[in-house]
């Protein structure tokens, strides 16, 4: 117990192999420490699906379902266009988006870091997941490593659903910040910000309280002083007390704020038709 808070993880894997099957002891651990929800993200066909599960088995837990520019060659060839397979897996994410625990489409986007499945892949998944996003009337959770100025090219010529969405453990400069906020995107915060060389302080006061959600990333991305171990979604206060100091907030606001951007995105429905 690291203090008395209560704030909501938004994005998290509590099916990962990493927590040996232990996922809802790690959920009730981190219940003990003020986590009061938690996003579980799916980046494969079986992820999503435990995600779902998941989030069917829990009252506090919702599902994002999607495929992870990684694994983008499950959805298209190398030279960008969707295969057979790809197109009936986008049918089986377009049924489980349809279930009102899935809350958002994700994680999606490009990854030139590591670029493990081929760029044109990575766009045609992204481009085709930003439809079904479009028409399950539901907000994106976006992954993007240096990759940030093709995003913004990708996403200003095709466009982005509707309901908007996160760009999950952002790591981008102040010109994503500016556009993101221009285009109606979160930035989601983690454990990253805590390390010493980060520049995501200057990123968290550049977009403001109002812009950012917080996530841990569990197992990834753990925050001082655990780097180097297994993260857990436990450690979310140690990024809330972080972003507070940043912010010269009250944790407590700093909490209730970026708990009402988690439910304006992702639990509150858009007026008018879907
Ligand atoms: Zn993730």
């Amino acid at each position: 117990m690291l203090r008395g808070s209560a704030v909501i993880d938004s994005h998290v894997h509590l099916d990962r192999r990493e927590f040996e099957g232990a996922g809802p002891a790690v959920a009730a651990r981190a219940r003990a420490a003020g986590v009061t929800g938690f996003l579980n993200v799916g980046y494969d066909l079986a992820s999503s699906r435990a995600s779902l599960a998941l989030a069917a088995g829990a009252p506090d837990i919702w599902a994002a379902v999607g495929v992870h520019p990684h694994d983008a060659r499950l959805l298209a060839d190398q030279d960008g266009r969707l295969h057979a397979e790809g197109r009936a897996l986008l049918a089986e994410l377009g049924r489980l988006a349809a279930d009102p625990r899935v809350v958002a489409i994700g994680e999606i986007g490009l990854d030139f870091y590591r670029d493990l499945s081929p760029r044109p892949a990575q766009r045609a998944a992204l481009a085709a997941q930003l439809e079904l996003a479009a028409a399950a009337g539901k907000p994106v959770v976006f992954h993007v490593r240096d990759a940030w100025p093709e995003i913004m090219s990708f996403l200003d010529a095709c466009g982005l659903p509707p309901r908007r969405g996160v760009l999950h453990a952002f790591s981008g400069d102040e010109a994503a910040v500016d556009w993101a906020l221009d285009h109606g995107l979160r930035l989601g915060i983690g454990g990253m910000v805590t390390y010493r060389q980060s520049t995501l302080p200057a990123m968290v006061v550049r977009a403001g309280i109002d812009h950012l959600l917080l996530e841990t990333d569990a197992p990834w991305l753990p925050p001082v002083p655990h780097r180097g171990e297994r993260n857990e979604p436990a450690r979310l206060p140690l990024v809330l007390d972080k972003v507070a100091g940043i912010l010269q907030m009250d944790p407590g606001d700093v909490e209730q704020r970026t708990d009402a951007g988690f439910a304006a995105l992702f639990r509150e429905r858009q007026a008018g038709p879907p």
